[in-house]
């Protein structure tokens, strides 16, 4: 097996042949939306279990070749990450606590019997594709590369367990600003019905499989025009957990934040923890405990509970205006967004952006 060095020093890259004319990327870097366009390069690194992680790439996007056995076409062994290079003001490019995200998929790794790629070769690859892709980075305000890591099984046995054969990929997507017209309050679907994970399930990792069982409880959101789904736990269906990719806070009228704690079925947000530690430095005391969705419900009612937000890395912190669910409706939705929220939001956003001094050293310079 090579060593970590090795493999760390070793991308090769093999330059698109059918990469976009400048004309063409303007065009859609002009509008970009989210996740719709891809950039010219992809990373891959395959892993089995005599070699580990060998053959490390930066190649053309394109189609993946895959054995129609694939286990994780049967099985949905498959993990993922999501983090975003940021353009500042000097065309230096950046992300955001990368560090974290390594360190999160190699636990989700651990919980789906996949391989961990080490943090050094994580970050390496976020960094060789910013680099081959580095024009793709948009310069808009609000704008940035959606960068999506994930890893497979990839070996073709129908045969149930561990993978002996997985592949790590990293692709990027422009992004324009989460909200184009401004940002806007929504309202959040609470799900009486459904649960996204289960007590010793799969919930605290970041996977497909997760994703796969929010789809239907979020249709029934949108059906009732809720932007998002709110899960409850899923044992008492009584305590919050959070929407469908996004972790939520409330705000007391004494100023205080409360967030569910990690319960083991919720996934931690790089977002979630910052915005409790900025919360900290300014001394707000934030309060990770058990939440029930009725002290939601009554603080709306008795003006105890004064904003609410979601967080993740996508749209940042959403302001969320009011909380429906089967015959009823909290708050207001046509409520403006909260001033914690904001400032909280325009905090996170300067220092990504690089408006404002890193005091945590969150920030790895790509390019
Ligand atoms: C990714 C994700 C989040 C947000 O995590 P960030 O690191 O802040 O982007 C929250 N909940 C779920 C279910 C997620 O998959």
């Amino acid at each position: 097996m090579s060593t970590l060095a090795d493999i760390t020093s070793s991308f090769r890259t093999k330059p698109s042949e059918k990469a976009r004319a400048a004309a063409d990327r303007e065009v859609i870097l002009a509008d970009p939306g989210f996740g719709k366009h891809f950039t010219d390069h992809m990373i891959s690194i395959d892993w089995t279990t005599e070699r580990g992680w060998h053959d490390a790439e930066v190649r053309a996007y394109g189609p993946l070749m895959l054995d129609p056995a694939a286990s994780v076409l049967h099985y949905a062994q498959e993990i993922f990450e999501g983090l975003k290079a940021y353009r500042h003001a000097d065309g230096s490019i950046w992300t955001f606590r990368p560090q974290a995200n390594a360190e999160r998929m190699q636990r989700s790794a651990r919980r789906l019997a996949l391989p961990e790629l080490p943090t050094e070769l994580f970050v390496e690859s976020i960094r060789q594709l910013v680099n081959a892709d580095a024009a793709w980075v948009p310069s808009a305000p609000e704008t940035s590369l959606y960068l999506r890591p994930f890893t497979i099984a990839n070996e073709s046995f129908l045969g149930v367990r561990s993978a002996q054969r997985a592949a790590y990929y990293v692709i990027a997507s422009p992004a324009g600003p989460y909200f184009a017209k401004g940002v806007a309050p929504v309202s959040i679907w609470l799900s009486t019905e459904y649960a996204r994970a289960a007590k010793g399930g799969t919930g605290a990792a970041k996977c497909g499989g997760n994703y796969a069982a929010s789809l239907l409880p979020q249709k029934e959101a949108y059906d009732n025009g809720c932007a998002q789904v709110l899960f409850l736990d899923p044992l008492e269906g009584k305590y919050l957990e959070e929407l469908g990719g996004m972790n939520v806070f409330l705000v007391k009228k004494d100023g205080t934040l409360v967030t569910p704690e990690l319960s083991g079925s919720i996934l931690e947000g790089v977002t979630r923890a910052s915005i409790i530690q900025l919360s900290r430095d300014r001394g707000i005391t934030v309060e990770e405990r058990k939440v029930t969705a009725q002290e939601w419900r009554d603080g709306m009612a008795s003006g105890d509970v004064v904003e609410a937000f979601a967080c993740g890395t996508a749209a940042v912190v959403t302001p969320i205006a009011a909380l429906k669910g089967p015959g009823f409706v909290a708050g207001d939705e046509n409520a403006p967004a909260g001033k914690l929220t904001m400032s909280l939001r325009q905090e996170l956003t300067d220092i990504q952006y690089g408006r404002r001094a890193d005091p945590h050293g969150w920030m790895t310079r790509l390019v």
